[in-house]
């Protein structure tokens, strides 16, 4: 029974410290989660930047497009001048003109509008460009750090895991599988040294008829209040 009880806590031993080492990698997870949010957060306001420039650029395209169009009007209107016969062609000739032209110097200034906007909206985007930039360089040494812990932790942990296996040889199936289901519900320790006439983990008091079978034989016995396994210290 002490021989049992002996390979089982070497087991724990391991346990705890395998325990330690998950817990280390979990906390890097966070981490990465933040690094990743903000590389997100700048590419998002790239991506956003990006479509306002395309928008921009677009009506731009489409107001050359028109000014050009209107600027052949007149042409036209001016060709028709030199080709009128009569007063009243003149003077619709001379009307269309002027509309056209009015028409055009609207649409000149709509374009100047535009070409700041689109001038502050390459801007922008230029600016979020380069913090996306700066963010990648920035975090690039975080995320080596991040990656070189997670290495070195993943490495400890199977050389943990496999002194842990060589270890739970010695363990009785039976005891190991009751110990294993309790340390997973728990996720911590599952034995536990009796505390004076109490139980270690959760101070409940233990009858006096199971101290002393445990006592007695160096037996395991399993607490009622808490369901940790519970053994006497030597
Ligand atoms: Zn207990």
């Amino acid at each position: 029974m002490q021989q049992e009880l002996a390979a089982l806590l070497a087991v724990q031993a391991d346990d705890l410290e395998i325990h330690v080492i998950e817990e280390q990698l979990a906390a890097l997870q966070p981490r990465l989660k933040e690094l990743d949010q903000r590389k997100a957060r700048i590419a998002a306001d790239v991506e956003r930047s990006q479509v306002v420039v395309a928008a921009e650029e677009k009506k731009q395209a489409f107001l050359r497009e028109k000014i050009a169009e209107h600027k052949g009007l007149i042409d036209r209107n001016q060709a028709q001048m030199d080709a009128v016969k009569t007063m009243r062609q003149a003077t619709a000739a001379v009307t269309q003109m002027e509309e056209a032209r009015r028409i055009v110097a609207t649409e000149e200034s709509e374009l100047v509008a535009i070409n700041r906007r689109l001038d502050e909206a390459r801007a922008t985007w230029h600016a979020h460009q380069a913090a996306l930039e700066a963010c990648t360089v920035e975090q690039a040494e975080a995320r080596t750090e991040v990656a070189s812990q997670q290495a070195s932790l993943d490495g400890a942990l199977s050389v943990m895991r496999a002194k842990r296996a060589d270890k739970a040889v010695h363990v009785p199936a039976p005891l190991l599988g009751k110990y294993d289901r309790i340390r997973i519900r728990r996720r911590s320790q599952a034995a536990w040294p009796v505390n004076g006439m109490a139980c270690g983990a959760c101070d409940t008091a233990i009858p006096m008829q199971r101290r002393n079978q445990m006592s007695n034989g160096g037996g395991i016995d399993v607490c009622e209040a808490c369901g940790v396994l519970m053994y006497f210290a030597e």
